[in-house]
């Protein structure tokens, strides 16, 4: 998906601040934090949103779900707490339409509406 902005990323073709890669997925910073911590976690399959997954992903969002929690603790959020969040299609304000998982952390976060 060449005019996918994470696949470029996770290709190398844009740069982005990659603090994390293994085989099925990429961890990166987001480039407009919302807060302290703010990272995105990216599988590498190109898959455009929550609602083309499917059952054969499983494995997959579970093992996202994992390196999210294991950057809370690497993060030092783990004890005051987090927010795992997918926005999924226009209501949802998905803006990129790459699967990704965002870790916010850091600061008292809002709720959601
Ligand atoms: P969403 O609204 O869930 O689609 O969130 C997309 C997120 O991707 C936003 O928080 C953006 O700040 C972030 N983002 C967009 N482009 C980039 C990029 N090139 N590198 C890192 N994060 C990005
Ligand atoms: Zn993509």
């Amino acid at each position: 998906m060449l005019d996918c902005v994470f696949c470029n990323i996770i290709q190398k073709t844009i740069h982005g601040s990659i603090i994390f890669e293994d085989d099925q997925m990429v961890v990166i910073q987001d480039i407009l934090p919302k807060a302290p911590v703010h990272l995105l976690v990216l599988p590498k399959k190109h898959i455009a949103s929550l609602i083309d997954v499917t059952a054969a992903d499983q494995a997959l969002l579970g093992a996202m779900i994992l390196k999210a929690k294991q950057f809370a603790e690497e993060h030092h959020i783990a004890d005051s707490g987090y927010k795992l969040l997918f926005n999924v299609g226009k209501h949802g304000g998905q803006t990129v339409k790459h699967l990704h998982l965002h870790l916010l952390g850091g600061k008292q976060l809002a709720e959601i509406e």
